[in-house]
């Protein structure tokens, strides 16, 4: 159907900074997966199978671009610890293995494992990157993707309460604030998903709003 473009995530989280990052233009035309009458269903946790975020993002838009026909754009993202060889990196969502936790809860538990695996590890080895890769799916078959990035540290303790998961922990490069001490525009100065969402919203306003 023309006129939709479906934000394919269940994480009010990332959609309201999806939202925040957008034009408002688009405003009108992006619905929810709830909004759109995709109701959650478990095969939902089995999309995001691949170890690339650009794959798994790719696969989350392909699957509800089946189901609703509509133009669809999804990210998929997760913090990098150079300490850890990288991880949890795709799997950050998980990385406390607390399937029975999620939202607030399931961050801490997730916050509370890297810390503990960050024991003793001083300072200057503690380094971390976010990345996102955000992507546009449209019905004819045409794909678009950006990545954004955006390095930082992990601090010792949780430090704001801004943002979610992995925020009151991450210390952004070149600032002494964690993104949980960032108002959601600060952090939009230097986010990962800003980063890749400003990079595709060309491509997004060219094929959705000025079609
Ligand atoms: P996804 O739904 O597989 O993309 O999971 C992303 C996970 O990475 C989230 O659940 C968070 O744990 C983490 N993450 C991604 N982006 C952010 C962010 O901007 N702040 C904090 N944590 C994030």
């Amino acid at each position: 159907m023309p006129g939709r473009l479906i934000l394919a995530t269940r994480s009010a989280d990332k959609a309201r900074e999806i939202r925040q990052i957008l034009a408002p233009e688009l405003h009108d035309i992006v619905l929810s997966l709830t909004d759109a009458g995709v109701a959650e269903d478990p095969a939902e946790d089995h999309i995001e199978i691949f170890d690339s975020f650009l794959d798994n993002a790719h696969a989350k838009a392909g699957y509800f671009l089946r189901l609703t026909g509509s133009a669809t754009i999804a990210d998929d993202s997760g913090i990098s610890v150079d300490a850890l060889h990288g991880a949890p990196g795709v799997r950050s969502r998980r990385f406390a293995q607390r399937t029975d936790l999620s939202g607030s809860a399931l961050d801490r538990a997730n916050n509370d494992r890297l810390l503990r695996e960050l024991t003793g590890v001083p300072d200057e080895r503690r380094g971390a990157h976010y990345t996102c890769a955000a992507v546009l799916h449209l019905p004819d078959g045409r794909r678009f993707a950006a990545l954004g990035t955006c390095a930082g540290h992990i601090v010792l303790e949780p430090r704001g309460t801004s943002g979610f998961g992995y925020d009151p922990i991450f210390r952004v490069a070149h600032t002494d604030c964690t993104f949980g001490e960032m108002t959601a525009e600060e952090k939009h100065r230097f986010s990962h998903r800003a980063r890749a969402f400003r990079a595709l919203a060309p491509v997004i306003d060219h094929n959705t709003v000025s079609r």
